[in-house]
């Protein structure tokens, strides 16, 4: 049966596909799109029009200026920072039937399971015993996944210690919920409730998620962010699934998306997450629309630049080798030491997928210490900073950005203690020597007078053994 979808009567469907067929077929206008670049370098938000303009980009020049733009804008603004999480699938029961999918309900191999509240607790202890202190907590769509069930596992999450280990904040990514269940989610204390719209272009979408199931009502997912932020949740996430429909259209319609939510709640997306479709359990997809690497890092940078205020999330559906290109156009987080398989954080030895129990095929199996290696060799300071969702400073990717020096006296900071603190504690040899070689690099570069003098007292505190000391 069913779930009733009751939706407010003046809720606004903001895709006008119209409009954004018509931007995404523009072509290229040079003195255009390099006066785009440098609004955008001005740290403002860009207009679909604006950002119709940089997608139109198709010389190689002008792609490297806006490459250039965005890797400038990150570093310039943003810092060198990198935050880190892990995603925890709590149960993979589906009541959808999405083509992409390893979990829809038509595939009669996978393997369906849902954690137990004992199996969640060892999952999280496992997490914390390799220093994770953010999760995303993924569920499929079932009725056993209600709003009750869903605030349970995160207050199971934020209760679990080991040793010096906690979870300090928790995502989740889940079906989206009516008004109540937001407010039921929220009170449990979630920092972003994260959905993908999939594709915002109707007619694709109604080939991908059939009609007769949940997911298969466009309009209760595109209105599900407006009734998350209605019901107080403060933090949302968006997304798109790329390689179901065409990529200009789609960054389009999450501008759109991002604009909507400025315009009528006054607070832009907290991120905005770009997966591409893998290879998944009974996946044979014919995909028209594959977006290849190329392309891939030409969206990245022009989300960058067109929405300033927003985290951008590149999951580890990516490869080594592609994060490492695409790494330095602005994105601010990723995931390390992903598994998929539910329960599988606890079966340590356990070597590469087994797609009948996983969603997808990931392309970037290394473990967190690996990532945080990689990420400290190439001089970003990994962060497992969680200080604004708990000083009630929410929206803080827009403070970063708006308030001026926000960076410096918060997130620098942040991030040079949580990973002080994660070097300590959890890190190999070999990282850990790299990674206090890049803390003491960044102290000589630390210049605020006023704060340098605590942060070296926390760094020190840190050093022998202190916890949770923050900005
Ligand atoms: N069941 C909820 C839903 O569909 O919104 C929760 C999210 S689902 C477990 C997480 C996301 O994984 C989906 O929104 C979809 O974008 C993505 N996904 C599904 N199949 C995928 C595939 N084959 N490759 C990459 N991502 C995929
Ligand atoms: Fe279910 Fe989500 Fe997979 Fe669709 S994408 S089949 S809703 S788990």
């Amino acid at each position: 049966m069913l779930m009733e979808h009751k939706i407010a009567p003046d809720a606004v469907d903001f895709i006008d596909d119209e409009l954004l067929a018509r931007l995404a077929r523009q072509g290229e206008d040079k003195v255009r799109v390099r006066e785009v670049i440098a609004k955008s370098l001005e740290k403002k938000a860009l207009s679909l029009e604006e950002t119709a303009a940089l997608l139109a980009a198709e010389s190689p020049e002008l792609i490297e200026e806006i490459f250039e733009a965005a890797r400038r804008l990150k570093r310039d603004v943003y810092g060198n920072r990198i935050v880190l999480f892990a995603p925890l699938y709590i149960g993979n029961y589906c009541v959808n039937d999405c083509k992409y999918c390893g979990f829809r309900r038509s595939l009669r191999t996978t393997v369906r399971r849902t954690l137990n509240d004992e199996e969640l607790v060892r999952e999280i202890i496992e997490l914390e015993n390799l220093g994770h202190k953010r999760l995303i907590l993924v569920y499929g769509e079932h009725p056993n996944y209600s709003p009750e069930f869903i605030a349970h596992t995160v207050e199971i999450a934020y209760s679990t210690k080991s040793g010096p280990g906690e979870i300090r904040r928790v995502n989740i990514n889940a079906a989206p919920l009516s008004v109540e269940g937001f407010q039921t989610v929220k009170k449990a204390g979630i920092g972003t409730y994260q959905i993908f719209q999939e594709t915002y272009h109707r007619k694709t979408y109604a080939v991908y998620h059939p009609e007769g199931t949940d997911k298969g009502d466009y309009f209760w997912r595109l209105n599900s962010m407006d009734r998350a932020l209605q019901a107080g949740c403060d933090d949302v996430g968006l997304g798109v699934l790329f390689g179901l429909y065409d990529w200009k259209y789609e960054v389009l319609a999450l501008i759109a998306h991002a604009l909507h939510l400025q315009r009528h709640y006054n607070v832009g997306p907290h991120t905005i997450s770009f997966p591409r479709i893998q290879p998944a359990n009974g996946l044979e997809l014919d995909l028209p629309y594959r977006v290849t690497d190329a392309q891939f890092k030409r969206l990245v940078a022009i989300l960058r630049l067109a929405v300033p205020y927003t985290g951008l999330i590149m999951t580890a559906r990516e490869s080594k080798a592609v994060r490492d290109d695409v790494i330095e156009f602005g994105v601010s987080q990723i995931d390390a030491g992903t598994r998929l398989e539910i329960g599988s954080y606890q079966e340590k030895d356990k070597q590469g997928q087994e797609l009948n129990r996983e969603q997808f095929q990931i392309g970037d199996p290394r473990q967190l210490d690996e990532v945080i290696r990689w990420l400290a060799e190439r001089e970003y300071v990994p962060s497992f900073c969680t200080s604004c969702y708990r000083k009630g400073r929410t929206g803080e990717h827009f403070m970063e950005f708006a308030i001026p020096g926000f960076i410096h006296n918060f997130c620098t900071p942040n991030a040079l203690l949580t990973f002080s603190e994660y070097l300590n504690d959890y890190a190999s040899p070999q990282t850990k020597a790299v990674g206090e070689a890049l803390v003491k690099k960044e102290m000589q570069r630390y210049q605020n007078e006023k704060i340098k003098p605590q942060l070296i007292t926390r760094l020190e505190q840190v050093n022998k053994g202190e916890h949770d000391l923050y900005f």
